[in-house]
């Protein structure tokens, strides 16, 4: 699905594990070079060690403005790509009520404000890099897609199939992921004629460590209930939305700016 686009770099947060994970080997496969960024530097070393291509390992606590800032600048060897991945769940299922006001703010915290930091240094940085034409060629006889292509960028960001539908007993996760696809395209409509694009993944269950966590706080009925939810009868594997992330990424397609992709076996 996802076209080779030559010498690239590709920043992607969360790159430690799971699907920022698999995004990194996929965007390495792909030829890009990866600065692969988690709160857990050694989980972010071990990705590195996975690529085929050259890369750097970065620490960043993306709640923070000045770690964001600091992994911005580490990878400012012109990254062209941001797979803004990094995310969290809540502790325990709750209902509102019941929820505590430090967990609202610390899921939102990595969630949404994560999301909307990361977007800031990631765009203030490619709005001061000249515009790339990596395959001219391909685009000679289109002039026009050339003038508005995303030259200068493409960002997409982890939503969650949880922002399409009510999230009852988690209310923190679901209203960080609503909230992703408000900053989506907000920043996908601000930096359009900038060349930047800005889209968002939304999958539905996927086989990681989160979701292995979250399958723990379930009795073994709920999780047979979740595990069949997708009508495709099967939970998501990393791989499969890693891919979905290296297309928006790529030139493949010029014309897609703020979309919402849903990634989640017919869901
Ligand atoms: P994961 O395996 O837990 O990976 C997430 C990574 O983000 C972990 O390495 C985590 O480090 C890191 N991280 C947490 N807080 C951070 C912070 N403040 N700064 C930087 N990095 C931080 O989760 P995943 O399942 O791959 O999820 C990736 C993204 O997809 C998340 O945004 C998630 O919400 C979203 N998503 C996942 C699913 C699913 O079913 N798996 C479905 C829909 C959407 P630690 O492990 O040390 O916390």
């Amino acid at each position: 699905m996802a076209t080779n686009t030559g010498k690239r770099v590709a920043l992607v947060t969360g790159g430690g594990s799971g699907i920022g994970r698999a995004t990194a080997v996929r965007f390495a496969e792909l030829g890009y070079s990866c600065v692969v960024a988690d709160i857990d530097e050694s989980s972010a070393k071990e990705t590195l060690r996975m690529l085929q291509t050259p890369g750097i390992a970065v620490q960043v606590d993306v709640t923070k403005a000045t770690s964001v800032e600091a992994m911005v600048t580490a990878a400012v060897q012109h990254f062209d790509c941001a797979f803004n991945g990094a995310g969290i769940a809540e502790r325990a299922t709750a209902t509102i009520a019941d929820t505590t006001e430090d967990e609202f703010d610390r899921v939102m915290g990595v969630n949404a404000k994560g999301v909307w930091l990361c977007l800031k240094y990631e765009i203030a940085q490619m709005l001061q890099q000249e515009p790339v034409m990596s395959d001219p060629a391909k685009w000679a006889d289109k002039p026009d897609v050339c003038r508005f292509r995303g030259v200068r960028g493409s960002i997409v960001n982890a939503s969650s199939i949880a922002a399409h539908y009510p999230t009852p007993m988690h209310a923190p996760y679901g209203a960080s992921k609503w909230a992703v696809l408000g900053l989506t395209k907000t920043a996908a409509v601000e930096y359009a004629k900038e060349g930047i694009r800005v889209n968002a993944v939304c999958p539905g269950f996927v086989d990681t460590p989160m979701h292995h966590r979250n399958m723990e706080k379930l009795s073994p009925g709920e999780k047979e209930k979740t595990e069949s939810w997708h009508p495709v009868g099967r939970i998501g594997a990393p791989e499969e939305v890693a891919e979905a992330v290296c297309w928006l990424c790529s030139d493949a397609c010029p014309f897609t700016t703020g979309e919402h992709l849903k990634i989640a076996g017919g869901s």
